[in-house]
């Protein structure tokens, strides 16, 4: 007696729909005349603004002047006419708040004149400042209610894009948000605070080696995307899809990854319509895609874009998935963005491919092919290596969260032990040094001391290390801990920080020597074995993944903080605030705002995937299950009754019913434990969810699979792992 559910009906619609899929045409639009058209861009203001205010505003984003307030109305005005033309009827300050994600209120461009009629209006003060009533984003108690203001401010550095809606367009002004008594509300503002410590002290270094040209130096970011699609019709009979991002319940499926069968194979064809029509919305606001694969787990996928400063890089970031998402869905589709949508196959995480540049476009992660770019190649890899090990830990914290736990530390991801991989060539220039430089070689003779006549360093790395947390691949760093649904402005700001910090260090050290008289080459060759012999623990080229590393690694010092919970805490200890108010990235109070809003923003994952556990278990495994062992309960009596042998029904009958009643108790349980309120403040909540929720919710999921593997499946109402994973 089959009854019709949501999944039956799901597999059916899939089946039997046909779907639009030949919505751009790439032989009419092109992409080169595509790109950045929805952007207000350097293009654009050269061709609207008068000459003097257009230079005026490049001083500013190219050199990071502050802004002449009196060219603000100019630039508001043409902004204006050039979001009017192309559709658009409002503007937006957009900024990103600490919910991770993009917030905007929409303005009409429209102004009455009080006679009956409009005006199409747009000032430099509109441009520049906004006052979004905040009171109703996570402040960490920086801002009571009562004074709820707070301020959206211009990042002229940012280009303002359009984006387009069916029934009209939005100018979107990317902003910074901060509380009318100038703390961050967001993570753009200590983002941009960041790169200008990194810029200054990275200037200290360049000058020490004759480089005055550069007139500021930016980190580059590339940031890999990864994420699952599935069927929209799955997605929406999916509970804890939809409200959480990931499946609480869902057996192993027969067929899992294990075939490698996926991972670059040839992308559905759906699928890479949908990925088509993505790129083509990016390529309009300027986002530079690039590549596009299958990932290792069905039905995962990945899209890296061309690098760019962080500042940009970060803002085309939040674009990318926002379009992810919304493209998905013309195709039927849901994008799943979370860490771990499918617990036994492989999270999704994104790649930060992360670098320094001068404005003048040189990468100062390439080894370059004369010594002398090697002497500052190698100065300012020691410098990253250096940061790395000394802040590990607060670099650990940037990529902590209820999701991100689920992947770092399991056998896939990296572990959640930060280490650098930096691939044998590398390591082997590295010891060198740190034993006071190649003295000899077979072939050359004697070479003489000094840093500046170390071997030429190769362009490509050569080797690769998918299991390291922190790789260089060639001319650039690769942090892998960061999760696939977070913003990267966190691990970004810290990573820009702590290596200006690194960078001070080592500028101090050489500015003395050299002031003392002492010959650069010289200082460097006896700095450079000192850092690496301090910091060396933190290079580890062999496989992340093992037991070994793990006690080595405990060996080393290193610290293996496990869950977010365990990494909270070094958001407010001594060493980062005094790291963080001295390069003047965060104010001790905004640290202690954001501790409060990752404990809490904790505790509310947590629990709302507690509550969808019980609700998913009580009112559909649960109601299922009944229903089958009233077919099965039928079924003994029944045999019975026709004089044959019931044992067969009878023992399924027995380990259903104990099943059914494991379950139960295990949802009461969970339902206990999280109706327990703890009073004490946002932290000591945090932990008892994770000691007392997660270990009941763990016990709930499995009990819930093993009903899903014993209930016939024409009752079984969740679209079930290998449906969501293979039907396509
Ligand atoms: P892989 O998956 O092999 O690591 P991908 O091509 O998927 O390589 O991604 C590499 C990413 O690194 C791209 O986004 C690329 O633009 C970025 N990248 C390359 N050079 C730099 C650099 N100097 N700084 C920052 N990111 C970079
Ligand atoms: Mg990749």
């Amino acid at each position: 007696m089959g009854c019709s559910n949501l999944r039956h009906e799901a597999i059916k619609h899939i089946a039997t729909t046909t779907y639009q899929l030949n919505r751009v045409d790439f032989k009419t639009v092109h992409l080169k005349e595509l790109f950045g058209v929805n952007v207000f861009s350097e293009e654009v203001q050269r061709a609207r603004l008068p000459k003097p205010i257009f230079k005026a505003l490049q001083k500013t984003i190219k050199r990071g002047q502050p802004l002449d307030p009196t060219i603000a109305d100019a630039v508001a005005n043409a902004m204006k006419d050039w979001a009017m033309e192309k559709g658009a009827t409002h503007f937006t300050h957009q900024f990103q708040p600490m919910t991770g994600l993009t917030a905007e209120k929409h303005d009409s461009f429209l102004s009455p004149t009080g006679t009956g009629s409009a005006i199409a209006d747009f000032s430099g003060k509109e441009l520049i400042k906004g006052e979004p009533d905040a009171s109703s984003f996570p402040s960490g108690g920086i801002r009571a209610t009562f004074e709820a203001r707070g301020y959206t401010a211009w990042d002229p550095s940012s280009p303002a894009y359009i984006v387009e809606n069916p029934n009209g367009a939005t100018l979107v002004i990317p902003t910074a948000f901060l509380s009318w008594t100038g703390e961050a509300l967001d993570k753009k503002t200590p983002l941009l605070r960041s790169i200008e410590a990194l810029s200054s002290q990275a200037l200290r270094i360049l000058h020490l080696f004759g480089n005055h040209d550069a007139t500021k130096v930016f980190s580059t970011m590339g940031p890999e995307q990864e994420y699952f699609l599935i069927d929209k019709q799955f997605f929406y009979a999916r509970p804890d899809l939809l409200n959480c991002g990931r499946t609480l319940f869902g057996a192993k499926p027969p067929k899992g990854q294990e075939l490698e069968d996926q991972y670059f194979g040839s992308i559905p064809e759906r699928v890479l319509a949908c990925m088509a029509e993505g790129e083509y919305e990016m390529t309009k606001l300027g986002v530079p895609a690039r590549t596009r694969h299958n990932e290792v787990a069905p039905s995962q996928y990945e899209l890296a874009p061309l690098f760019e400063d962080s500042n940009l890089a970060t803002d085309h970031q939040m674009l990318t998935m926002e379009i992810l998402r919304n493209t998905a869905d013309k195709y039927g589709l849901a994008c799943l963005m979370h860490e771990k949508p499918f617990s036994g196959i492989n999270g999704s995480g994104k790649h930060n491919n992360w670098s320094m540049a001068t404005d003048a476009g040189e990468n100062l992660l390439t080894p370059g092919d004369t010594p002398h770019d090697n002497a500052q190649f190698l100065v300012f890899c020691c410098t990253v290596i250096r940061a790395v090990n000394k802040y590990a830990e607060l670099l650990r914290v940037t990529v902590a969260s209820a999701a991100n736990d689920h992947r770092l530390g399991a056998n896939e991801a990296p572990p959640a032990i930060v280490s650098i991989f930096l691939g044998d060539q590398l390591t082997d220039v590295i010891e060198q040094i740190e034993n006071g430089g190649p003295k000899s070689s077979k072939d050359a003779g004697i070479f003489e001391t000094g840093v500046s006549i170390l071997p030429k360093l190769p362009k490509d790395a050569g080797d690769r290390n998918r299991t390291s947390p922190f790789a260089f691949t060639g001319n650039k760093f690769e942090f892998r801990m960061v999760g696939s649904s977070q913003s990267i402005a966190g691990p970004n700001t810290v990573l820009n920080l702590i290596v200006a910090e690194s960078l001070d260090y080592v500028a101090s050290k050489l500015e003395a020597a050299v002031k003392a008289g002492i010959d650069l080459n010289k200082a460097i060759q006896e700095l450079l074995p000192q850092i690496i012999k301090e910091n060396k623990r933190i290079i580890f080229n062999g496989d992340n993944y093992t037991e070994e590393w793990h006690k080595e690694a405990e060996k080393r010092g290193l610290a293996n903080l496990k869950n977010t919970v365990d990494t909270l805490p070094i958001i407010t200890r001594k060493d980062t605030i005094d790291l963080c108010t001295k390069y003047k990235v965060y104010t001790e109070r905004e640290l202690h705002s954001r501790f409060h809003i990752f404990s809490e923003g904790y505790v509310k994952t947590i629990n709302i995937e507690g509550q969808l556990m019980v609700y998913m278990g009580g009112r559909m495994i649960f109601p299922a299950s009944l229903r089958y062992q009233a077919e099965v309960a039928a079924a003994v009596n029944a045999t019975k009754a026709a004089g044959v042998d019931n044992a067969p029904q009878l023992e399924l009958l027995k380990t259903l019913t104990a099943a059914i009643a494991d379950f139960q108790k295990a949802l009461a349980n969970l339902e206990k434990a999280l109706s327990h309120h703890t009073e004490a403040d946002a932290y000591e909540h945090a932990k008892y969810m994770r000691d007392m929720v997660l270990p009941i919710m763990a016990e709930t999921r499995n009990l819930g699979d093993k009903l899903e593997t014993l209930v016939a499946d024409d009752h079984w109402p969740l679209p079930t792992y290998r449906e969501m994973l293979f039907i396509k």
